[in-house]
């Protein structure tokens, strides 16, 4: 079969060079955890890849397709745009396919998000130099939910009184078909 239609794997499983051919569970090796900061585990036991010999990547830090990363670029341009200036078409073009350039970027066997992320951010960085590291991270973080305002809440008893209301209301409309 012709190469570039046999390295065409499902999406969710990434495209890759190699096709990842998976030790399977009793060949697992013995490897320190990538990263300690992470994995408190001081050994792991890692399944590798029987073609290219990479290690699997066991942990929730699952790798993205590159579709994912010209939206959170949009992302990240709509919140520096006040106070940088936004990212233009050309830039973006050239970023997207900076980090599209990076072999085996969408290899999901492989790649964790976390890298994907530093490579993403470095490419930025290559076409904006003067958009310090700190904030394309900040930009690129989702904000917490917003936890209504206690001040702004209304009063206890207020509160009360609107319960009450209701569980009138609930108990006029459990009475009524009778
Ligand atoms: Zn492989």
């Amino acid at each position: 079969m012709d190469a570039s239609l046999r390295n065409r794997k499902r999406p969710s499983e990434g495209r890759s060079s190699c096709l990842h051919e998976d030790c399977g569970h009793r060949e697992r090796l013995y490897s320190p955890p990538f990263d300690r900061r992470i994995t408190r585990v001081p050994v792991q036991r890692f399944p590798y890849c029987l073609n290219c010999g990479k290690l699997k990547n066991v942990s929730s830090d699952k790798a993205k397709m590159a579709g994912w990363f010209t939206n959170l670029l949009r992302v990240v341009n709509h919140n520096i745009a006040l106070s940088h200036g936004k990212i233009t078409q050309a830039q973006q073009r050239l970023i997207i396919s900076d980090i599209e350039r990076v072999a085996d970027f969408e290899d999901r066997y492989h790649m964790t998000r976390s890298a994907q992320l530093d490579l993403f951010f470095v490419a930025i960085h290559r076409q904006r130099p003067d958009i310090p590291f700190w904030v394309l991270e900040r930009a690129a973080t989702p904000e917490p939910p917003r936890k209504a305002d206690p001040v702004k809440a209304l009063p206890a008893w207020v509160q009360y009184l609107e319960w009450l209301k209701k569980k009138r209301a609930r108990d006029a409309a459990a009475a009524a078909p009778k």
